[in-house]
């Protein structure tokens, strides 16, 4: 009966056209769910829409576990309960594939709970122009990072100066990469080669979920380039449900057209209002959404200050 009204419902909303039909569906969105995605690593879909998560990625180490971002605390909460029920070995290393605090807010959840945080140089650049103001406004807002008790974001305590940063216990190789700026200025990536598993943070999501106030549009498409190069079997996104390369290949579409959208617009004297107008083809749909409108305003100021969209 539940399931009838569920698939009911689903198909109300396809009807009304909220939902978006393709080779990604939003039926595969699961929020909460945890799912091994090869033996040892282990996908949690955050629930974004209510609580605001990120993914995470647990990945099993021969006397550890590597969690690939912070969260927010209570995500942060949530993935520590869910990791004791896959393994008994302790979080000892926690990536922050970028700034954000749906992504590192946690930081210090993890380093009062014995974790090492690991980041980008980027990562604490960010974090050096963002705050103390973004996390100050988070805690109004946010009872979760309110209870850290911190005035600031604590950034990443280890700064990864090698790129590649290579984790190697014998038991499973576990490489951190920085293919430049795309999302953020530290957008790192956690790539697993014997499995051929990506974790993309929001340089790459499955779904409309790209914020592009600290982002390099322009560069955007080439980062995702050289996270293709490596073919990934498995890519797991920062936001939405896990896939394979077609959201790489999605998301470099979407901001190439996104891109050319505007700059053609801009070289006509349009503003971004007007820009906004235009439509973009139907295999990036899974892309765009409801802020495709201030996605518009971002890549504006981007192209007419001739800056990447994150540095000023
Ligand atoms: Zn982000």
């Amino acid at each position: 009966m539940r399931r009838l009204l569920v698939l009911f419902s689903f198909a109300a909303l396809l009807a009304t056209g909220f939902l978006t039909t393709g080779s990604l569906t939003p039926a595969e969105a699961q929020p909460g769910a945890v799912k091994e995605i090869v033996k040892g690593v282990w996908f949690r879909e955050g629930e974004i829409q209510s609580m605001g998560h990120c993914n995470n990625v647990i990945i099993e180490m021969k006397d550890y576990l590597v969690l690939i971002d912070a969260n927010f605390p209570s995500g942060a909460k949530m993935v520590l309960a869910d990791a004791r029920k896959v393994s008994s070995k302790p979080i000892r290393y926690v990536f922050d594939t970028h700034h954000h605090g749906d992504h590192a807010y946690a930081n210090a959840f993890w380093t009062r709970n014995g974790a090492e945080t690991l980041g980008f140089p980027g990562v604490v650049e960010m974090m050096k122009m963002r705050e103390p103001k973004a996390w100050q406004s988070a805690a109004k807002s946010r009872k979760d990072v309110a209870e850290l008790n911190l005035t600031t974001a604590e950034p990443p305590r280890t700064v990864l100066a090698k790129n590649p940063h290579i984790m190697d216990d014998g038991t499973r190789r576990l490489e951190f990469h920085h293919f430049g700026w795309a999302h953020t200025k530290g957008d790192g990536f956690a790539w697993l080669p014997k499995d051929s598993v990506l974790a993309t943070g929001d340089a790459a999501t499955n779904g409309a979920y790209n914020y592009l106030g600290d982002a390099h549009v322009a560069n955007w498409p080439s980062v995702m380039k050289a996270a293709l190069k490596l073919k990934p079997k498995h890519v797991l996104p920062g936001h939405g449900p896990a896939g394979g390369s077609e959201i790489l290949e999605g998301e470099m579409a979407f901001m190439q057209e996104l891109y050319a959208l505007v700059q053609t617009g801009v070289k006509a004297g349009k503003t971004p209002e007007q820009i906004a107008e235009g439509k973009l083809s139907a295999k990036v749909q899974n892309w765009v959404g409801k802020s495709f409108a201030s996605q518009i305003k971002e890549t504006h100021l981007e192209i007419t200050k001739n800056a990447p969209r994150g540095s000023f």
